[in-house]
Order: C-alpha cells, then structure tokens, then sequence
C-alpha cells in the first residue's frame, strides 16, 4: 500500500468509515472530541457551534483531511503543501465509478462526479455550476484546476464518435488556457505568490454524449492597475518576469530586453517563482492557436510597457512649454515608440500635451500637460495597452476552445472569484469585488437557506426558523437605481464637474442615509463611507473613485495607438469611423463607467447561475502566512462566517439530510408501503439494529405515521441506493 509523507495509508483517504453510521450512531460520539476527526460532515456535529464545527475541522486537517461537507456545500482547507495522491488520476477514477461517490471521502472530485452525473441524469436544471469562493490564498484557482483536470480525464475516458484525438485535442486546450490567463492575469501579492487579478468563469461544455466538446471563457474586472502599481513587497504581472528571465539572446536583442536591465515596473524580480517559466506560458499559447510571430509581437508590445515605465518627467522651467524628460528618460520614449511602432515625437506629443476641442466653432487648442499629469497619461497608456491585450487574449482563448452550440447540449460551469476584501484603505476595485460577493451571497442564500426553509413551511413541516442574514438591504445600498451608490457615482461621472469628495460623501449620506447599511468613519479626516456586508464592515475611500469609474483614456493616446504600424496593436485599437471622424462622438461613447461594465457583466452571470444547479465549493485559508499544514481557529472562523457556512450548518444540521420528492419517494417506495399496508404495523428485526432499539424501544413502522427515523433510514438507503424495494 503506497504511503504518504506521515505514514497514513492512501486508501483512509478516500474510505469512509462513517458512510454506515446513521444520525444516532453519530450523536453517541458527542462529547468524545478525540473523535471529532470522524464526522465528515459538519452538520453531524452536534450540539452546532462555533466552537465544535472548528475542532472538528482542526481535527481533521491535522490528519490530512483537508475536505468536509457542510450539508450541501464542501470546505476545503488549504494545507499548503502538495500531496500529489490526493489529486491523482486513480483517485479521479475511484470517484467516477464509484457507486455512490458521496459515500467516499468528502472530496472536489466527489463534487465534481455528483455534478457531472447530474448532467447525464438530465436534472432540471440540467446545466450545473460550482462556485468556488473563498479569501486571496485559499485554493480557488487550484481548485478550479482540478476540477478541470477532473472533467478533462472523465471526458477522456470516454471514446468520443470523431475519434479519441478530438476529445484530447480539445481537453488539452481547454488546460492550455489555465497557464495563459494566469501569465496574463495573475500575480505574487503578499497573500498569495500566485494570486489571481481577475475573475473567471469558465463554461465546460458537453456534447450529448456528456463529452468535453468546447469551453468558454468570461472574465471580470482585471486589476490593471498593477501594471504600473506594485505594493511593496508585490510584483507586476507574471509574464513580465517571464519575458525578461525566458527571452533567448536573440529575443532579447528583438525586444530590446538586454539582460540585467531594470525596470521601474518590475519590482522584485530577484525572487524566483514557480511561474516564472516562460516555456509553459509559450507552449500553451502554441496550442491555443497564437503562434510564434503573434507570440513575438505580444512580448514585444510588453517589453514597450517596460520601457515606458521608465519614462519620467520634469517640469520645464517656462511652464507654457511642455514637460521636459528626466536624465535617460530619451532613450526609454525612443525603444517604447520603435517597439509600439509609433513616431516618437507622436508619442510624445500624445503624453505631453492636450487638445481642447472648444466653442461653436470647435477651434482646436493645445495645452502642454502638467508633470503630475504627464505621469498619469503614461501609466494610463500602459493600463489600456495591457486591459486591451488582455480582452484580446481571452477572446482568442475562447475562439480556440469554443464549439459551435449545435454540438454542446449542457455545460458545466466554474466559477473562481475573488473572495470577500477589507484592506486599511478600500476603493473602487474593493467595492466591485465585495459587491459580487454581496451578489453570490444572495445567490446562496435563494437556493439554499431560503428555499429550504420555505419548503419545510410549506411542507408542514414543524420547524423554528432560523434567522439568517438578507443581504437585500445591502444590495438596494450599492445598485439602487436611481438612488445607489453605483447610480450616484455614475451620475457624477456624466455630470463632468471637478470631483469634489467632501461634497460627494455629503451627496452620498444625503440620498441613502435611511439605508442602515451605510455609515460613516466620523474619525477619518479623509472622505468615506462604510458598508456593513454580510461579511462585515468597510470602509470606502472617496478620493479618487469618480476618476476610477469614468477609467477615461485620453483620445490623444487612443489616436496615437491607432496609428501604429504594428499588428497587434492594429486589432487593439482598431480605426473606428466614430473616433476616427470625431472625438467628442467618441467621448461621450467612452462613459460606459467601471461600475456599469462591472454591474451588467455580473448580472449577465447571476443569469447564466440562476439557470443551473449550483454547488459550493468555500475554500478555506488556515493561516495568513501560508505555512504548511498551521490551522489558525480565528483565522478559519472570521472566513467560515465570511462565507455565510455557519448560518448553512446550522439550517442543514437541524433540517432533513435528505429530500425527494414525495411522489419519487412513493413510486419507488411503492413495494415497501404495500408491505406495511399489508401487515399495517411491523416490528423491527433486532440485527437491523435500528437506532431506536438502542434506547431499549421497540421501534414500531405505523402506515400511516412513521417514526422519522425510521423514514430517515430508508432514505438512507435510497441515496446509497440501497433501495430495500
Ligand atoms: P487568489 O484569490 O489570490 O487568486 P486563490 O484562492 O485562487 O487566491 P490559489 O492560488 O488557488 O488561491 O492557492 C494559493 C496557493 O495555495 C497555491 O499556489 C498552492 O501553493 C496552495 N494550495 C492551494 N490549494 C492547495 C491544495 N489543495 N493542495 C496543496 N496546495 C494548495
Ligand atoms: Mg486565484
């Protein structure tokens, strides 16, 4: 039997020794926290606490039980350390054949087998999505990628009718685009040295075969900011350091990128990571159709980002003059505009001066740009190049693995967002973010609190409510219309003025001050409000988030874009007729603010989510630092509760475990029944060792009014298909 690191045999790994226990059997290990390692799922600790569901949890993960249950959801816990076996291939196979891969070890691999069979057994709905949520660090992305591995070998398993090649071609693809996104779209922050800057939803599409046939990629709210601002101690996106450790010298002399050269923009480079390797980045690509020239021309595009990072200003001494360059600063424009394949003195012309189109005769005038703002033009050439490359890339993604909708009948879908945040300083990206998370909440909390208890009402069922938290309120707070947040910041956005926080806060607190989710940091001197989530309070900084949300581009640097010689940035920026002939169609065209792209994308997937059944996945940080195997109890309950897990154990532990439907039930039932119909009362068989026997009962099946337990029983039975029937 192979072992692992600590000796403990592979196979109690996936064995569930408590799969034949029924509720009693559990409860008799009450109090008995030796074996609170035992209970799989957390809603069969009991009493349900805080206190208890966090011991069992520690429990568990001490002796490498990174999975629990938590009634319909899995907790994952990150241990922080690879333990290849609990990801293998055979492991994938023992969970899709198993009879009842919910009677194996609570796994993502059982999460994912329940989901795909959903899909065959044609449920309604029969398009299936997994949410996997959880803090920066705590093993979505590595989840996601699991899953996928998962769903890739399952449809490999299986001989397609165009020939095995297909599928792997298209499996293969379909990971290809793992490697990519992330080189594009991740980065070492100080939570996570490979912290996604996006969100990804990613369809797996499924013939009617249930083959991976295609897949599709939605992406939501890239950070590009850091493309030109890294916090102490973080870096840029990955493929930069790719670029400059992975160039061959004849790269280097093409891109410009001379080795040992520094760059602003490129903190931290010193550490090495994992992924920093450029060959896989590069094979990926390969494989998803982007080829070597196009491959070139994209780095190249990046290396020009480098460069321009190094592009510093002065004031000039005669302030009706534009800005002058900083020592050096020469060469840097010169390497950016040959790479860009642009005219330098364009480029800097498009950085150092603005066109003021005004009056009725729309006379053109043109004003040389402060230093202050001769800095924000360029970060802000870099932001739309990268943001625009990044669109670009996840479209071709999407046409490489994407089939035509005639092919797929169902699909599965991954959702790897960023989790709850709440920094010292909170801005426009934070709110997004926290909006989404207010979002799947919601989402959560329809299907599954909610849903559940208004069926058991309207079962007649006895049941207590539990009082969980509506985040409606919340939500009313920030997408109102017209009175919200993201409605007030809109509006001062179309209202052009000179922002002004002081009198938007003042706006803010006028209009929404009956919302008891808003309040304010009344000892902040600087201007804010604050949210109460679900997950807990956050305060917003005001400076800066109107300019955040308009995310204006200078049309000057548009139109300089739209001249380059290049390729790439050709399909980039292409010449639109709007902009072409006339800037201020295209000015007003630009208002589609950050909250309003941000607001309709999430809407357009709270659509596709609301039209599936969903699985929740909440992935657990044991520790901040990231240490192996270290499980901090405050750390892990701040996040349980952050993801609303203590609220669904309580209402699964004091529900059902099981649901069918009555008429299901009856229909397979049916022999059963007309056995306690014909000898109207039945007395239980002592080695079928009833759980009531064992409160010295005789535990007696009425037709007309079963024990619960013993009803339980036999659903038992039935989820293990067991049916005695
Ligand atoms: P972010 O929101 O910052 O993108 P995330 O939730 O996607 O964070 P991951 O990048 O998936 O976090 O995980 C962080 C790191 O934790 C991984 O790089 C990996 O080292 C480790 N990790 C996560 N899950 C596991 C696991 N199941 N087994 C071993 N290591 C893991
Ligand atoms: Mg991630």
């Amino acid at each position: 039997m192979p072992k692992q690191e600590n000796g403990q045999r592979e196979d109690s790994l996936i064995q569930n020794d408590l799969s034949e226990s029924f509720g009693e059997e559990v409860r008799a290990f009450l109090g008995d926290e030796e074996k609170l390692h035992l209970f799989d799922d957390l809603t069969k600790v009991n009493p349900v606490t805080t206190r208890t569901v966090l011991k069992c949890l520690q429990a568990r993960y001490t002796i490498n039980l990174f999975y629990t249950n938590a009634g319909s959801s899995l907790v994952a816990l990150n241990p922080f350390q690879p333990f290849s076996c609990l990801y293998s291939p055979e492991l994938m196979r023992e969970y899709h054949v198993a009879l009842c891969p919910q009677d194996l070890k609570p796994h993502i691999f059982a999460v994912a087998e329940q989901t795909y069979r959903n899909v065959q057994k044609q449920m309604d709905p029969v398009n299936q999505s997994i949410i996997v949520s959880g803090e920066s660090g705590a093993g979505k992305t590595w989840t996601s990628r699991c899953l996928m591995k998962f769903y890739a070998s399952v449809a490999a398993s299986v001989v397609s009718p165009n020939g095995s090649e297909t599928v792997e071609r298209i499996e293969k693809r379909v990971l290809d685009s793992n490697p990519v996104m992330e080189a594009f779209g991740n980065a070492c922050t100080r939570r996570n040295n490979n912290s996604s800057r996006f969100g990804k939803y990613i369809q797996l599409q499924l013939d009617r075969f249930h083959h991976l046939t295609g897949a599709s990629i939605q992406t939501f709210l890239l950070e590009k900011t850091r493309v030109t601002y890294q916090a102490p101690n973080e870096r840029n996106f990955h493929i930069f350091y790719q670029i400059t450790k992975g160039a061959t010298a004849e790269e280097r002399l093409e891109w410009n990128l001379p080795e040992g050269a520094e760059y602003r923009w490129l903190p931290n480079s010193e550490r090495n990571l994992d992924e920093d390797c450029f060959e896989v980045t590069r094979g990926a690509m390969f494989h998803l159709g982007i080829g070597h020239t196009t491959q070139s021309n994209i780095f190249k595009v990046l290396s020009a980002l480098l460069h321009l990072g190094n592009v510093q200003f002065s004031s000039p001494v005669d302030e009706s003059q534009p800005c002058e360059l900083q020592d050096k600063t020469k060469e840097f424009v010169k390497t950016t505009a040959d790479l860009l394949q642009i005219p330098v003195e364009e480029l800097l012309e498009s950085l150092r001066i603005r066109t003021i189109t005004a009056g009725k005769q729309q006379q053109v005038f043109k004003k040389p740009c402060s230093r202050a703002e001769c800095g924000t033009r360029r970060d802000c050439l870099a932001k739309v190049i990268y943001a625009r490359l990044f669109e670009w890339l996840v479209l071709v993604i999407n046409e490489n693995i994407y089939t035509d909708p005639s092919v797929w009948t169902s699909f599965i879908g991954l959702l790897d967002v960023y989790g709850f945040e709440a920094f010292p300083e909170n801005n426009l990206e934070q709110l997004c973010i926290n909006y989404a998370n207010e979002k799947l909440q919601q989402h959560f909390v329809a299907h599954y609190l909610k849903a559940q208890q208004e069926e058991y009402a309207a079962e007649g069922l006895q049941w207590s409510f539990i009082n969980y938290q509506d985040n409606q309120n919340c939500l009313d707070l920030i997408e109102g219309n017209p009175l919200g947040i993201f409605s007030l910041l809109n509006e001062e956005c179309r209202l052009n003025r000179p922002s002004n926080s002081d009198l938007f806060q003042t706006r803010i607190e006028k209009a929404l001050s009956s919302n008891q989710c808003l309040s304010r940091d009344k000892f902040s001197k600087k201007p804010n409000f604050i949210i109460s989530h679900y997950a807990g309070k956050v305060c917003y900084q005001l400076a800066a988030m109107v300019e955040k949300n308009k995310d204006a581009v200078p049309p000057e640097l548009v139109h300089v874009l739209q001249n380059s010689k290049d390729p790439l940035l050709q399909k980039l920026f292409p010449v639109t007729e709007k902009n072409q002939n006339n800037t201020k169609t295209q000015n007003r065209a630009a208002v589609v603010t950050v909250v309003s792209k941000f607001k309709s994308s999430l809407e357009h997937l709270m659509e596709i989510l609301s039209r599936t059944t969903p699985h929740y996945i909440r992935c657990i940080k044991p520790n901040a630092d990231c240490q192996a195997m270290t499980f901090r109890r405050e750390e892990v309950l701040s996040q349980l509760q952050a993801c609303g897990i203590v609220e669904a154990i309580t209402i699964s532990a004091a529900g059902f475990p099981v649901r069918i439907p009555f008429q299901s039930f009856t229909e397979r039932y049916e022999l059963l029944r007309k056995s306690w119909g014909s000898s109207k009362k039945r007395v239980w068989d002592k080695s079928n060792s009833h759980p009531a026997e064992k409160k010295g009962e005789t535990a007696v099946m009425d037709d007309d009014k079963a024990p619960r337990a013993a009803v339980l029983e036999i659903l038992q039975d039935a989820v293990r298909g067991q049916s005695p029937a």
